[in-house]
């Protein structure tokens, strides 16, 4: 399955979370990092008063299936030191699955397509970059 995640980080040292996010992806077994984006500086979106953003994504392949996926995704947001806090708060890693295949889930711990990603800015300018069409479906 082709798919693509965001990636972001406004704590700590940003761009080293962001590599190792990478390097851990790498790491796992079944998952191929294909390409990533540049990585854009940005303006926080929502939430308390905190600092500017890293943002980033990332085209994978995998035959994992989604929720078995957005579980290592989540394990890595704890490696890298990931705490619990508010709503749209500061983190020192977010890694969202944006689109998994031309797959819809509407769950309540899971929505593919990412909720609000086509608003975005921060999300869709680096995805744009390697984003690459194998179905129109969904744009
Ligand atoms: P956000 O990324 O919205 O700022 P979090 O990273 O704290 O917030 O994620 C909160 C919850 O979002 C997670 O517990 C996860 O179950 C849920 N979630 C729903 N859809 C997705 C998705 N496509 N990718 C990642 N997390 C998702
Ligand atoms: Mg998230």
């Amino acid at each position: 399955m082709l798919c693509y995640i965001g990636v972001g980080s406004n704590l700590g040292d940003r761009k080293k979370h962001i590599e190792d996010a990478i390097e851990k992806l790498k790491n796992i077994e079944g998952v191929e990092v294909k390409r990533v984006s540049s990585i854009y500086e940005t303006e926080p979106v929502g939430g308390p008063k905190q600092g500017k953003y890293l943002n980033g994504a990332i085209e994978i392949e995998t035959g994992l299936g989604p929720r078995e996926f957005l579980g290592k995704l989540q394990d890595i947001e704890k490696e890298l030191g990931r705490k619990k806090t508010v709503k749209n708060g500061p983190r020192t890693i977010d890694l969202d699955i944006l689109l998994y295949g031309d797959n819809k889930i509407d769950e309540p711990d899971l929505k593919i397509p990412h909720p609000n990603m086509r608003e975005r800015e921060f999300v869709m300018k680096p995805l744009k970059e390697i984003y690459e069409p194998s179905s129109s479906l969904w744009m």
